[in-house]
């Protein structure tokens, strides 16, 4: 989930306020939500198939984040009791899971977050479901998909070298205009994690003037491109929750939660760091210890 950029953005109290640097005991502790967050996005990636209603993803991933010793952290948000927002097509984020069957072709996107003792966990996925009839559709949705998921891994690897964080999104937008005619989302931003899913900082996904605060270990944010093939307009629509493109155009997002510590960065809800996408960039995650 995400914040909307108006309700918070930097003011220099914030950025004075140094309260959100986890302690090296603290982000050890935030490694078991992260892990339980991503076996639930394993857990729709391997079930997703046509025929499947959206509220079955939900059910798949609450599963498996409860196997995990975990519980939803998206049902902490005040008026939400799903386990997992499912965005499908021109749906960006907030899809409610119901009763929605999944189509040959449809973009889905589940986004996901599990409470692990206290601390949590934030990550989404894209997937494309595959459809033998429209292959035109189909590559031209996993594009913006790959494009969406490369962009993150960009911004990924920006923040290990960053000196601000305002980096991490000039690095995010660099890559999607390099990509073509996409559009990077303005109306939610990714944010700050720890105890509570959505904290500060504010995690823009695109070029801000303010540099925002200093990244330096302890600083652990979610870091979200929600990136459309056409306009950024958004709508929500009348359940009040999902996020529709305003062009009807389709959108994609990808998250992960990663965390800054005193050996380099460690994305918190990937098995492997993050080191397959970002080793390719330049960047070798290191492991908390
Ligand atoms: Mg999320
Ligand atoms: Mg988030």
């Amino acid at each position: 989930m995400h914040w909307m950029p108006g309700a918070s953005l930097f003011s220099p109290a914030d950025v004075a306020r140094k309260d959100f640097y986890k302690t090296p005991a603290e982000l050890r502790l935030m490694v078991a939500p992260g892990l339980a967050t991503l076996a639930s996005l394993d857990a729709v990636r391997a079930a997703i198939r046509p025929g499947m209603t959206t509220l079955e993803l939900n059910d798949v991933a609450d599963a498996a984040i409860r196997a995990r010793g975990g519980v939803s952290n998206f049902q902490m948000v005040p008026g939400y009791r799903h386990t997992v927002c499912a965005s499908v097509n021109d749906e960006v984020v907030h899809g409610i899971p119901g009763e929605r069957v999944i189509q040959p072709g449809d973009i889905v996107s589940i986004d996901s977050g599990a409470d692990v003792g206290g601390w949590s966990g934030d990550s989404a996925i894209t997937l494309v479901v595959p459809d033998a009839t429209r292959p035109e559709l189909v590559a031209a949705r996993q594009k913006l998909s790959a494009v969406t998921e490369a962009s993150m891994w960009h911004g990924i690897a920006r923040l290990a070298v960053a000196r601000h964080l305002n980096e991490v999104g000039a690095a995010i937008e660099e890559y999607v205009e390099s990509q073509g005619e996409f559009g990077i989302l303005t109306d939610y931003i990714g944010h700050g994690i720890g105890r509570s899913m959505h904290e500060e900082p504010p995690v823009f996904n695109y070029r801000v003037r303010a540099k925002g605060p200093e990244v330096k270990p302890g600083l652990v944010v979610a870091i979200e491109p929600m990136v459309t093939a056409g306009g950024i307009d958004t709508v929500v629509a009348d359940d009040e929750w999902t996020v529709v493109t305003a062009d009807g155009g389709m959108a994609a997002h990808w998250e992960h939660s990663v965390a800054v510590h005193r050996d380099g960065i460690w994305v918190l809800t990937a098995a492997d760091g993050g080191a397959s996408e970002l080793l390719p960039l330049g960047v070798t995650p290191v492991p908390i210890r």
